[in-house]
């Protein structure tokens, strides 16, 4: 779009069809300009731009604007919004890292917390073993004190019938 230079009746010389298309007034397509130095400047463009392989047909329709005047505050509007969107990208990627961070953490709460079940069972487990232990040992400890009771209490009724006569 930069091919043409002067007033708005100024039509670049360069029509050249290179997939067989030739724009005309009639099939073109009516554009505006986002480059600051012609910026809301409308033109009439080849109507394959951005799409296929354009012919290169351009014209402006807006005469040219008071550039030093428009320039500047057009180039100061840009920025700003440049500026305000820099600011948002940055603050849609601080919430992004703070989503991550928070995924993250979630995940690793959630590992603790199947660690600290398996923990769990594996503890009454040891538990349920340890009690079964202590009831068996109580178990045999009474049996071995009764032996011991029916032992002495043969003993002295084996004295007692010797010591009879
Ligand atoms: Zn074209």
């Amino acid at each position: 779009m930069s091919s043409s230079t002067g007033n708005g009746s100024t039509t670049s010389g360069f029509y050249r069809a290179i997939d067989g298309h030739l724009c005309t007034h009639e099939n073109c397509a009516l554009r505006t300009s986002r480059k600051s130095g012609n910026y809301g400047r409308r033109f009439l463009g080849c109507s394959q731009f951005n799409v296929g392989p354009k012919c290169g047909f351009f014209q402006w329709v807006d005469n040219e604007t008071c550039r030093s005047e428009t320039a500047p505050l057009v180039r100061e509007r840009i920025s700003m919004l440049e500026n305000e969107l820099q600011i948002v990208n940055q603050r849609e990627m601080r919430s992004r890292e703070m989503e991550e961070r928070s995924n993250q953490r979630e995940r690793e709460a959630h590992e603790l917390y199947v660690e600290a079940r398996e923990e769990l069972k594996k503890i009454r487990e040891s538990e349920r073993l340890y009690k079964l232990a202590l009831v068996l040992s109580w178990l045999f400890f009474i049996f071995v004190m009764l032996l011991l009771c029916f032992a002495s209490m043969n003993n002295n009724v084996r004295v007692r019938t010797l010591n009879l006569p």
